[in-house]
């Protein structure tokens, strides 16, 4: 397993988590499973920070004895940009067809379609799963369907609609489309995996069960 990403509730707000947690951490097996995903398989803890910080720590985390190099972060830290999203794949149909003529106006007016900038296709917290193929949302063992809880795309930091502000030439204000990436900051930054053909590893939880079961999709 090598660790993929940490968050604390101090920092991300929004994130559930279970009672007396704090601490998320996803890690993941960094080879390709013969399962029905065919990706990593991840693997997701609750932590409580006093707790770990009282136990001891690994002052370097462990090196795998095999990998698949698609799937093995790079040490990193996170900035997050704040974005509001709005679904694409996951955009109703009758409500798709409702807003035409809005998405047409969009598109005029910022020579980009609403699907390329409804959902960021990022590494994210929250939000919609930036899908490329069909959305496929797991549903819990309780009948409810999961929420989305993170994701991991391959293209961070320079490709997809959107780049976070700490990417782009100084003096830059805008995350949106279209704005132009710092070319000296894009190889030095991120978890620099291409996983697979530059896919995405998203994480799905249940916060209505006490234990927040979760379950991860693989797209590309
Ligand atoms: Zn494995
Ligand atoms: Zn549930």
């Amino acid at each position: 397993m090598v660790p993929v990403v940490q968050l604390y509730a101090r920092d991300v707000p929004e994130l559930p988590f279970p009672w007396a947690m704090d601490v998320l951490q996803v890690v993941w097996c960094p080879l390709i499973h013969d399962d029905e995903v065919g990706s990593a398989l991840p693997k997701v803890y609750w932590r409580n920070e006093q707790t770990v910080a009282a136990g001891r720590v690994l002052p370097e985390p462990p090196v795998p004895y095999e990998c698949d190099e698609d799937f093995m972060p790079r040490p990193c830290t996170v900035t997050p940009t704040r974005v509001v999203e709005f679904p694409h794949g996951d955009l109703p149909v009758d409500l798709a067809q409702a807003l035409s003529q809005r998405f047409d106006e969009i598109e005029e007016a910022l020579g980009f379609s609403y699907y390329e900038m409804a959902t960021t296709v990022q590494s994210k917290v929250g939000g919609y799963p930036g899908w490329l193929q069909e959305p496929d949302w797991p549903d819990c063992r309780c009948g409810r369907r999961m929420d989305h809880l993170l994701s991991i795309t391959a293209t961070e930091p320079v490709e997809g609609c959107w780049s976070p502000l700490d990417e782009q030439e100084p003096g830059s204000s805008d995350p949106g489309p279209g704005t132009t990436t710092d070319p000296t900051v894009v190889d030095a930054i991120g978890h620099g995996m291409d996983m697979g053909d530059l896919g995405g590893m998203y994480l799905f939880v249940c916060s209505a069960c006490p234990d927040m079961p979760y379950a991860h999709r693989y797209d590309c």
